[in-house]
């Protein structure tokens, strides 16, 4: 098959094999049982602790790896092709750590900064609401400044690592009556606490042992100096220069996806027989593979040049956005061809290539759904090439 076209720079492709190893010897043997029982994976978050992966992003002046999102691309490739919940143990908490280093003051990164590199204190993002997940703007969660403190009310749900994080990153409005209304948003940096309440665990369809919860906030008091960037009406603003990263990211955890299921599909394919042969020899199994392994390295092509261009500074929300539909329906698209080629076993859990399948469509879902992604793609175009 086709090898990965990313490759980290020198100093950093160690810490892409150590994940890589880590990943075949620890985490493939648990993965399974894990995602069966729906069960949280206490020892699996000791281990990322100690590889040093809840830090992958944050500078080394505040205790982190620094790595590059390149890098860091590879790495979530890497975790996504043998088990994808986990990369969300770490992802939505470095999307957190990164707003707080991007648009924080001083005193709030020297505050969470080295606490998040260690996994001592891990987050979620806090955006999605009963009646708001694309329109964030119609979120209702307020927040009212009373002497030093605001006071929160409201509902979250679909919230990852909140029920074993022990904080998020929570969307408010700050001002309900604002217009436009995205200047009366603010992000807090929402540490748990009296009136912060974790209602219960979703059960999901996949995704599994991962928490992902229902939040409400009953009069919970946040201290005025967790306000991020210590100026209100900045919230929306400050979330969607989050989005390039955090697209990256879920565009390498469908990429993982897919290049797994091929994996299997390919030893599979060689295993078993039908009519005489191996089944690969068989021309509608062949072209289910060459397909998946074209996308597969088409996702991964894409995801290098954004990650390339965040790496340099420059603007990449149209690289960042064809590289999270491609990563995300390479997943989806991938996990399907691979069940196909499974026939009935694909339907056993013993054959893993179900988890595969179950897990991938979220990928279409977070991060902006591949519908809004696409509006997103046509309007860049546009502007970029105005006639
Ligand atoms: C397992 C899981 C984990 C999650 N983790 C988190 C988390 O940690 N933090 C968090 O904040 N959220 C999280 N989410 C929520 C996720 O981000 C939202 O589900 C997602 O943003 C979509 O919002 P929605 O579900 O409200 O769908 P809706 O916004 O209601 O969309 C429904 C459909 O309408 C389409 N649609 C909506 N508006 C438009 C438009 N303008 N143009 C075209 N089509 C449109 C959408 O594409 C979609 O097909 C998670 C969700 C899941 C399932």
């Amino acid at each position: 098959m086709t090898e990965a076209t990313m490759e980290a720079p020198v100093d950093q492709q160690e810490f892409v094999d150590a994940v890589e190893n880590w990943a075949e010897k620890e985490l493939r043997p648990v993965a399974r049982k894990y995602d069966l029982a729906d069960e949280y994976p206490h020892d699996v978050v000791e281990q990322m602790k100690e590889l040093g992966l809840f830090g992958a992003t944050i500078s080394e002046e505040y205790g982190g790896l620094g790595l590059s999102a390149w890098t860091y691309a590879q790495i979530v490739v890497k975790v996504a092709s043998v088990w994808m919940a986990p990369s969300g143990i770490f992802n939505s908490h470095l999307i957190m750590a990164s707003a707080i280093e991007r648009a924080g003051t001083e005193e709030q990164k020297r505050e969470y900064l080295p606490r998040m590199a260690s996994g001592e204190f891990r987050g979620s993002i806090g955006l999605t609401e009963p009646n708001a997940g694309s329109d964030l703007q119609a979120i209702r969660t307020t927040a009212k400044l009373e002497g030093d403190h605001y006071v929160v009310n409201g509902n979250k749900t679909w919230i990852t690592n909140s029920l074993h994080g022990h904080g998020t990153l929570l969307l408010v409005k700050t001002d309900p009556t604002a217009q436009p209304r995205h200047k009366g948003m603010s992000l807090l940096i929402a540490e748990k606490g009296p009136g912060f309440n974790v209602d219960g665990k979703l059960k999901k369809m996949g995704y599994r042992s991962i928490d992902t919860c229902q939040l409400s906030f009953d009069d919970y008091k946040v201290p005025q100096r967790n306000l991020l960037g210590g100026v209100e009406g900045k919230g929306f603003v400050q979330t969607a220069g989050g989005l390039e990263l955090g697209r990256i990211n879920v565009a390498a955890r469908g990429a993982g996806i897919a290049e797994g299921a091929l994996k299997m599909a390919l030893r599979y394919a060689q295993e078993r027989t039908a009519f005489g042969k191996a089944i690969w020899e068989h021309q509608a199994v062949q072209l289910k593979l060459a397909d998946m392994a074209t996308q597969v390295a088409g996702a991964k092509r894409l995801i290098e040049d954004a990650a390339r261009l965040y790496d340099r500074g420059e603007r990449c929300d149209l690289e960042a956005a064809m590289a999270k539909l491609a990563g995300s329906e390479a997943g989806a698209e991938c996990s399907q061809q691979a069940m196909r080629i499974f026939g009935g076993y694909s339907y056993s859990v013993e054959y893993e290539i179900e988890r595969y399948y179950r897990d991938a469509m979220l990928m279409c879902i977070g991060e902006g759904t591949n519908e809004i992604l696409r509006q997103v793609i046509a309007k860049q175009l546009i502007e970029r090439n105005r006639i």
